[in-house]
């Protein structure tokens, strides 16, 4: 069982849910992931990325095997699933109150790593209220421009 990621030389647990979420982004789109597609996604050097996936693999989040690629393991895919729907909850949040994607992404890119899961159920709840009140919604948007 992986442990909590304590911060360490090469990054705190945000790196390591980061590095997670562009891995599964890759491998949903691609089929694959290698470090260099990584290293792209993430704008970092391959070297950088290597050291992670090291650290990734003595976590037990993924195997790695050099020319072989990458797979997530089930930890780190859950790990990954999880990041990802946080992202994609708070996306859809921000969305409802009429911010450009430019700022969401921006957002929800930080906020992502450190809401708790009480405050993403409460936000859930809240999306859901926002989809049935359009009225409500476009008095937000003055507010968001
Ligand atoms: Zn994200």
């Amino acid at each position: 069982m992986p442990g909590k990621n304590p911060p360490s030389a090469l990054g705190s647990s945000s790196a390591v849910e980061d590095y997670l979420e562009r891995i599964l982004e890759l491998i949903n789109s691609k089929g694959y992931a290698r470090v260099v597609d990584i290293a792209s996604a993430l704008k970092i050097s391959q070297a950088s990325v290597t050291n992670m996936v090291q650290r990734l693999d003595a976590d037990g989040f993924l195997k790695y095997e050099k020319y072989r690629g990458l797979v997530l393991t089930t930890a780190g895919e859950k790990l990954a699933r999880n990041i990802a729907h946080r992202h994609k909850l708070l996306t859809d949040f921000l969305r409802l109150l009429g911010l450009n994607d430019r700022v969401i992404y921006h957002d929800v890119e930080g906020m992502e790593h450190h809401i708790s899961p009480p405050t993403l159920r409460a936000i859930e709840a809240l999306v859901g209220q926002l989809r049935r009140r359009p009225a409500f919604r476009a008095r937000l948007r003055p507010l968001t421009r």
